[in-house]
């Protein structure tokens, strides 16, 4: 007897892929009739082994696991790199079937936008300093489309990496200032075995850029070591990491700081639990990290 194909076939089922918000919506009730919890994981594609973590976060905790694929043309200044920002639907999908997600949501951009759209929301005061500062409109844009995705697919948990730090101080906040009954989990960074946090852009980078981009992770690391030793001088540890990174060639710095974990005010002595934020441009990719530095 012929053994049937299926039975050797490795392919995973790839998850549907829908792009309006009635068939998300329809997707979503019919999961709910199951008696399924709703687990959200929003990205702008190009997925990596971040993305997939805060899937698999998602999938462990039982959810019917929907991911966002939708990169957000409000949260890109015009100079950025909306235009060139990887796009790979049918990787992530691959991606996804392997790592079990339930649905892609992958919205056209007037879909979510269309024509005559005018409400946004006002982001946080988190949201004033460090990213908030250097990219104008970047935090708006972020808060807008998160409140209309989770008002979407209305999930019971929506999952973010660690990876954008000051996010997720504006989306806690965000859910918490406006009543929206999400939790929000937040999971640690995933990193490559050098330490270079993943990310979408790191495909943009050269070898030398990507030996240079090292310095980010390394000057946490550093900045992490000498705190677990008892340094709570939040300028000493700062100039540590900008002399990392200056002994790198890393020039184009927007900040490298120690500042409160919740609030993101800078800090003096560091008596309460802390984050260190690094933001730099190399060659031509802005890249930015952290590490959290406990009490
Ligand atoms: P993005 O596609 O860059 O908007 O990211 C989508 C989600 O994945 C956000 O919540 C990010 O914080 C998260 N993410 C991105 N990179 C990583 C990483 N290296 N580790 C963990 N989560 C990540």
């Amino acid at each position: 007897m012929t053994p049937s194909p299926a039975i050797h076939s490795t392919a995973t089922r790839l998850p549907a892929i829908v792009s309006t918000l009635p068939q998300l919506r329809a997707a979503v009730a019919a999961a709910r009739q199951e008696g399924r919890t709703i687990g959200l994981v929003p990205t702008m594609g190009a997925l990596h082994a971040g993305h997939v973590s805060l899937v698999e976060a998602s999938l462990q905790a039982g959810h019917f696991t929907v991911v966002t694929i939708f990169v957000n043309p409000t949260q890109f200044a015009p100079h950025e790199d909306f235009a060139k920002y990887p796009r790979t639907l049918a990787e992530d999908q691959a991606a996804l079937g392997q790592a079990g997600a339930d649905l892609i949501y992958a919205p056209a951009a007037e879909e979510v936008y269309p024509p005559g759209h005018s409400t946004t929301v006002n982001p946080p005061a988190v949201a004033e300093r460090w990213e908030g500062e250097r990219r104008p409109g970047h935090f708006r844009g972020v808060a807008t489309v998160v409140l209309k995705l989770l008002l979407s697919a209305q999930p019971d948990v929506a999952y973010f990496g660690q990876k954008d730090y000051q996010q997720t101080c504006v989306i806690r906040q965000l859910v918490a200032d406006l009543d929206v009954p999400t939790a929000i989990e937040v999971r640690p960074t995933i990193r490559e075995p050098d330490g270079l946090a993943m990310s979408s852009r790191n495909r943009y980078l050269s070898g030398p850029q990507r030996q240079q981009a090292l310095a980010l992770s390394r000057a946490l690391a550093q900045a992490g070591r000498r705190h677990e030793r008892g340094e709570r001088d939040a300028s000493r540890l700062m100039q540590g990491m900008r002399d990392e990174l200056s002994a790198a060639g890393v020039t184009q710095v927007d900040y490298a700081v120690v500042v409160d974990a919740q609030t993101l005010e800078p800090l003096q002595q560091i008596e309460r639990p802390a984050v260190a934020l690094v933001a730099a441009t190399v060659g031509a990719t802005r890249l930015i990290d952290n590490l959290l530095l406990g009490k």
